[in-house]
C-alpha cells in the first residue's frame, strides 16, 4: 500500500517536471527573444529528468507486476501444499482411530505400544484381563509384559516374539502367553490366558498318577497270588481255588478299568460317536433288570422295576444308555446290604421334554462330604471299599455318556443311612432329529 502511494507520488513529480520543462521552454520563448533551439537547450535537463523518471516508473511498474504475479503463484502453491498436508494429517488420524476401534472390538486382550514406551491401545478385554485401568506408559504394565512389548517395538527387525510368563497381578499370579507382533515402530501384544491349559495339564498329570496307582493294585495282587501258586504243592486245594478265583476277579477288574479308561478318554477327546436311534427306555429298563437279576438274587436284594405308566422314548445310543442303567443298578446292588431293595423307575418330564430314569436303593447313603466328588475319576468312598470291589470310574463314565454324548443330566440325592437315589435324564425323542 505504502509502495503504491509513493509510486503514485513519483509519477506526479515526474509529470510535473516534464510539464514544468515544457512550460518553461514556452515561457522563455514568449518572454525573450531567445530562439527556439536556445530555449529548448535551457530547459533540456528538466525535460530529460521528467522523461527519465517516466521511463523508470513504467519499467518499475512492469517489474512490480511480475513480482506480484510470482508472489501470488507461490502463495497458491503454499496454500495447496498446506491443504494436502492437512488432508494427509486428517487421513492419518482417521486411520489411527480405525486401528484403535478395531483393536478395541477384539475379544482377545490386546495392547499396542510404540518404541517410545507409550501405550497407544489397551483394549477393554486387556483391562479386564489384567485388572488394570487404561495406562499411558509401559512402565505401568507388569514388568515382564512391558519388557517384551518394548523389545519388539524397538527391535525393528520384523520378528514376532512369543513368550509364556507368570504375571503378578493384584488378584494373584496369572499364567499367560504373550504373542508380540511388530508393526513398523509399534508392537501389538495379544495375551492368551493359560490357566485352562495349565489346569488341563494338571488334571492330566493327576489322572495319570491315579490311573497308574489303580492299575498297579490289581496287578500287584495277581502277581503275588501267582507267586504263591508257583509252589502249588505247599497250598491246600481249597486255598488254591480261592487264590485262582481272586486272580480272575482282579484281572476282570483290571480289564474293566482299562475299558472304562479308554471309553472316558474317547468321549473326552471327542472321538466317541453315538449311534443315535429311537430308544424305548421302559423296554431298556426291563432288559437291564433282567440282566442284573442273578447278581441281586445272589446278594438277597429285591430288584424292582416300577411299571411304566407313560411312553418314554428318547433319541440316543441304545447300548450306551443300557450301560448307564446297568452301572447304576450294579452300584445299588453292590453297596446295599443283603435284604435291601433296589428300584428302577422310568418317567417323563414333559416340561423339560426329557425322559427321567431313577435307581433308588436302601443302602448306606452318601456322606455329605462325598456328594460333590462321586462323579470324579477314581473317587471311591473310603469306608465303602470293604463293601464291594470297584474301579471308581463307573459314575464318571456315566456322566460323560449322559452329559457329553446325550446332552442330558445326571445326579444323586441321598440321606446318609437311608439310601440313595441316582438319576439321569435325556432329551425326549424329537421328530426329525438327525442321528449322529
Ligand atoms: P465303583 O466301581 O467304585 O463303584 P463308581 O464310580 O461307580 O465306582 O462309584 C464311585 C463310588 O461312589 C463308589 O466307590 C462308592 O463309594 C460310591 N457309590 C456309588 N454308588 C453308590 C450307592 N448306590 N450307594 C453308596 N455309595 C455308592
Amino acid at each position: 500500500m505504502k509502495s503504491s502511494s509513493s509510486g503514485k507520488c513519483t509519477v506526479v513529480v515526474c509529470i510535473a517536471a516534464l510539464a514544468a520543462g515544457v512550460l518553461s521552454t514556452w515561457g522563455m520563448l514568449r518572454a525573450s527573444d531567445l530562439s527556439m533551439e536556445a530555449a529548448t537547450l535551457a530547459c533540456l535537463p528538466t525535460l530529460l529528468l521528467g522523461a527519465l523518471g517516466i521511463c523508470y516508473i513504467v519499467r518499475r511498474r512492469a517489474f512490480d507486476d511480475a513480482m506480484q504475479a510470482s508472489l501470488r503463484a507461490q502463495l497458491d502453491l503454499a496454500a495447496r501444499h498446506a491443504a494436502s498436508h492437512e488432508r494427509s494429517k486428517r487421513a492419518t488420524e482417521v486411520a489411527a482411530d480405525q486401528f484403535r476401534a478395531m483393536l478395541e472390538q477384539l475379544p482377545a486382550p490386546v495392547i499396542a505400544v510404540d518404541c517410545g514406551d507409550d501405550v497407544l491401545v489397551m483394549n477393554t478385554a486387556a483391562q479386564k484381563f489384567l485388572h488394570l485401568a487404561p495406562v499411558a506408559r509401559t512402565s505401568a504394565l507388569p514388568h515382564a509384559l512391558a519388557s517384551l512389548l518394548a523389545t519388539t517395538a524397538r527391535a525393528g527387525d520384523g520378528v514376532r516374539r512369543s513368550r509364556d510368563m507368570s504375571l503378578a497381578l493384584s488378584e494373584g499370579m496369572l499364567a499367560v502367553r504373550v504373542d508380540c507382533v511388530p508393526m513398523g515402530e509399534l508392537a501389538i501384544g495379544v495375551l492368551i490366558d493359560l490357566t485352562a491349559e495349565h489346569e488341563a495339564e494338571r488334571r492330566m498329570g493327576d489322572f495319570v498318577a491315579k490311573a497308574s496307582h489303580e492299575l498297579r493294585t490289581p496287578l500287584a495282587s495277581i502277581r503275588a497270588y501267582a507267586e504263591m501258586l508257583e509252589d502249588a504243592t505247599a497250598i491246600p486245594e481249597s486255598e488254591r481255588r480261592q487264590l485262582l478265583t481272586t486272580m480272575l476277579t482282579e484281572s476282570d477288574r483290571l480289564s474293566r478299568m482299562v475299558d472304562q479308561m479308554l471309553s472316558i478318554s474317547r468321549i473326552e477327546s471327542g472321538i466317541a460317536r453315538i449311534h443315535a436311534a429311537k430308544v424305548d427306555l421302559c423296554e431298556l429298563a426291563a432288559e437291564s433288570v433282567l440282566a442284573m437279576r442273578g447278581e441281586a438274587n445272589a446278594k438277597e436284594i429285591s430288584l424292582l422295576v416300577s411299571p411304566c405308566a407313560v411312553v418314554a422314548t428318547a433319541d440316543g445310543d441304545r447300548d450306551m444308555l443300557k450301560q448307564v442303567m446297568l452301572n447304576l443298578l450294579s452300584n445299588g446292588i453292590k453297596y446295599t446290604p443283603a435284604g435291601g431293595t433296589v428300584t428302577l423307575t422310568v418317567d417323563t418330564d414333559h416340561l423339560a421334554r426329557s425322559v427321567v430314569v431313577q435307581v433308588s436303593d436302601t443302602g448306606p447313603g452318601i456322606p455329605p462330604e462325598a456328594m460333590g466328588r462321586l462323579f470324579e475319576k477314581f473317587y471311591r468312598i473310603e469306608s465303602y471299599r470293604r463293601l464291594a470291589k470297584g474301579t471308581g470310574l463307573g459314575l464318571n463314565l456315566c456322566r460323560s455318556v449322559i452329559e457329553q454324548l446325550h446332552g442330558g443330566q445326571i445326579g444323586v440325592d441321598s440321606t446318609l443311612g437311608m439310601g440313595s437315589r441316582f438319576w439321569f435324564s435325556v432329551p425326549m425323542e424329537r421328530v426329525g432329529r438327525i442321528a449322529a
